[in-house]
């Protein structure tokens, strides 16, 4: 019997995806450790979460009378914690519900694993370590999941520095230019951000998205004139977005401003919190999921996960 059901792969490759993905996080820790990250334990629930997730909604739970939300990801969270801790970093349990007509992206789980990290400075230098660690966690399953990922029978090639950059308008024409239908001011579609992917040879960031999606992409996204401060990271191959993250809005009008009315009550004790002040800081999640499913070149997410909930099947 295998636990969580989803994943009909053979128990060989199944032990060899688990056996690479614990070296993903081992890799991770190891390179945050280095570099003076301390790592946290995310809440399992909040009053509040996370709001930008697109086209997902927040699973709700029943805490002595009041709704509180499952979280979405630790991001608002962050510059809070880091102001008191300096930079950290947290293997965050996510919970969202995604829309059941993604599902033949096979890149969506209900439930899944990010590796968020906060750190004090901008959007470059969280872009910089964001491409250390990556590289870092790619080289390091490289070298000590060899058997595995013979198992697997896939070729990972190590990534060289720095990896590429395009801005939002331009990866929207280079999706155009593939043949890709999608309105651009909802954001790159899977099937755009799939069809990039097929075509790049290495890892590739997208940046400077429109300040139209900065409700989609969260609130604490630094606005800067058009643009957001901010990035996402996609990998070759179709695998697609690995990662999101931007430099923070950290000053209280900014932040109460871009929380709508009828969210302004549960999100009360962080506002105060937040008034007081925090730092300047920049983060980023990386899905473990994600970045598995491209380590190991599986077909479906759902086999980068040991009790997959696949968004509108129970
Ligand atoms: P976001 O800030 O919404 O981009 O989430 C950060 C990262 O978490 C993404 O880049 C993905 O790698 C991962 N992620 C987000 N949503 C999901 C999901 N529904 N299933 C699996 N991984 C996800
Ligand atoms: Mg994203």
């Amino acid at each position: 019997v295998i636990l969580g059901g989803g994943a009909k792969i053979g128990a060989g490759r199944r032990r060899a995806v688990f056996r690479v993905q614990s070296e993903v996080l081992r890799c991770a820790r190891r390179f945050l450790e280095a570099r003076g990250f301390l790592e946290v334990l995310s809440p399992v629930f909040e009053p509040y979460t996370d709001t930008g997730i697109g086209d997902a909604g927040f699973f709700e739970i029943d805490y002595y009378g009041r709704r509180f939300k499952l979280m979405s990801a630790l991001t608002i969270h962050k510059p809070v914690l880091v102001t008191q801790l300096g930079n950290i970093f947290s293997f965050t349990p996510c919970s969202r519900r995604e829309p059941a007509s993604y599902s033949p992206a096979k890149r969506h789980l209900s439930q899944f694993y990010q590796i968020e990290v906060e750190m004090e400075g901008d959007c470059q230098e969280a872009m910089d370590i964001l491409e250390r660690l990556t590289k870092h966690v790619i080289d390091g399953v490289r070298t000590s999941c060899k058997i595995e990922l013979e198992i697997l029978d896939t070729i990972l090639p190590s990534p060289s520095l720095p990896f590429n950059r395009l801005r939002y308008k331009e990866a929207v024409n280079a999706a155009k230019n593939m043949g890709v239908n999608f309105n651009p001011e909802a954001g790159l579609s899977w099937e755009a951000e799939e069809e990039i992917s097929r075509h790049i040879e290495g890892p590739l960031f997208i940046t400077n998205f429109p300040t139209g999606l900065a409700e989609d992409r969260g609130i604490l996204y630094k606005v800067a004139g058009e643009y957001l401060m901010d990035f996402d990271l996609v990998m070759p191959n179709g695998h697609g977005e690995v990662s999101s993250g931007s430099e923070r809005e950290v000053e209280y009008e900014d932040i109460l401003r871009k929380i709508k009315p009828d969210q302004r009550d549960s999100f009360k004790p962080y506002l105060e919190v937040i008034k007081r002040g925090v730092r300047h800081t920049s983060g980023f999640g990386v899905g473990v999921e994600r970045l598995t499913k491209y380590i190991c070149d599986l077909e479906n997410i759902s086999e980068a996960s040991l009790f997959p909930k696949v968004p509108g099947t129970q």
